[in-house]
């Protein structure tokens, strides 16, 4: 392999990335060169973390831990584990050990919730400006992660999904992406939030956090979440996360809250617990209790607070502007959109934002959908049918 370099990486590079862009100079194919870089025929090298980091390292002329901490998700998947711990992962993932196992688990926890590679538009007309080609940024490519630290920029999704690691090298770079918008996650400022945390758990070097139960408990007391006896209001505190980021978002990124009392956030908050969480359940943690309002979140034993009751009030008021706005549709014999008729509440963001939130008015649009008044955008469903066969009808006679 002596014809074979790699290129450095580039400030923030995703290490699968200066693989992706060796394919590219190199007009190597990919399945190729990655026999050629680890010497053996690897269907799964991980972009985030991969195997023969070592060997890596030295065809990209760069220090092996230097490229370990600063361009794999290392220090995130590590972020919360106790040193020695932190110690033997890292002499896992530097050595030429093929058992890879412990490893590969790690990289879920930065793969599950993250659908497609994310990018920055913003940062690929940086790049290509200043260097002549676009990366992948390890910062972007993180779970809960929308929006882009430096340009405050919604990322987009690349065109291929997380898990088909190998595939991803022959995929190109951001610039070569088609793309397209992630709806996911939270609006501004919680989503800058988010970006921020994950970003901090990145630039840890020591990679683990003392005492982090104690700390989260702390802040909830602050904020708030108090029982009569003193004791953190944990199962409130569950429930009030669920209702911030909405179920669907957090079981996208593998975070129910099924039970609030024996959940995730509850578990974190109690004392003596030391079960390990997945770095994104803190950094959900900590961006939920930062943005809390402080003031008394619960008296004990009452039924959920404030924030749940105040959700499906307006679940219940817009439910019933679609019911009246749909039978107003039909009586005027008018088509009209889904979109347009949540358009016409001033709600359309929050809905679509968090469709979980709103059981009755889906209900209601379910129900709508099923009329004539209801336009259809996409062909081939039964309504569009209907209009097309009639009209087709009408022509004929
Ligand atoms: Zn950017």
């Amino acid at each position: 392999m002596s014809w074979l370099r790699l290129p450095p990486p580039y400030l923030g590079e995703l290490v699968g990335s200066v693989l992706t862009r060796a394919v590219i100079h190199s007009g190597v194919p990919a399945k190729r060169l990655l026999v050629e870089v680890t010497g053996r025929r690897c269907s799964n090298l991980s972009f985030f973390l991969p195997s023969s980091l070592s060997g890596l390292a030295e065809l990209m002329s760069v220090n092996a831990h230097e490229l370990l901490w600063e361009h794999t998700a290392f220090p995130y998947v590590v972020a919360f584990m106790a040193p020695a711990d932190v110690d033997r992962f890292a002499t896992k993932a530097l050595g030429q050990d093929l058992q890879q196992g412990s490893v590969a688990s790690l990289i879920q926890s930065v793969t599950q919730g993250l659908p497609a590679l994310r990018y920055c538009p913003d940062c690929v007309l940086d790049d290509v400006a200043e260097l002549g080609e676009s990366y992948w940024h390890r910062d972007h490519c993180l779970p809960a992660t929308h929006v882009c630290r430096r340009h405050g920029t919604r990322l987009r999704l690349g065109d291929f999904a997380t898990k088909i690691a190998s595939r991803a090298y022959g995929m190109g770079l951001p610039q070569h992406q088609r793309g397209r918008p992630d709806f996911a996650g939270p609006p501004d400022p919680t989503a800058k939030a988010l970006a921020l945390g994950s970003y901090e758990l990145l630039s840890r070097i020591d990679g683990h956090t003392a005492d982090w139960s104690t700390h989260y408990r702390t802040l909830a007391l602050e904020k708030g979440f108090v029982m009569v006896t003193g004791e953190v209001a944990s199962a409130q505190l569950a429930m009030n996360l669920q209702v911030a980021f909405g179920e669907a978002y957090l079981a996208s990124l593998g975070c129910s809250v099924t039970e609030p009392g024996r959940s995730w956030p509850a578990l974190m908050v109690r004392e003596r617990v030391r079960v390990p969480f997945a770095p994104v359940k803190h950094v959900l943690m900590q961006a939920f209790l930062d943005g809390c309002n402080v003031e008394q979140k619960t008296l004990a034993y009452r039924p959920p607070g404030k924030v749940p009751r105040d959700a499906s009030s307006l679940d219940e008021q817009l439910a019933k502007q679609v019911r009246k706005a749909a039978i107003r549709a039909n009586l005027r014999n008018v088509q009209t959109t889904i979109t347009q008729l949540m358009k016409d509440t001033g709600h359309w963001s929050a809905f679509r934002h968090d469709r979980s939130n709103f059981p009755k008015t889906t209900a209601e649009l379910a129900a709508f959908r099923a009329t004539e008044a209801s336009e259809r955008k996409l062909g081939g469903r039964e309504g569009h049918q209907r209009n097309m066969a009639r009209k087709a009808a009408a022509a004929k006679r």
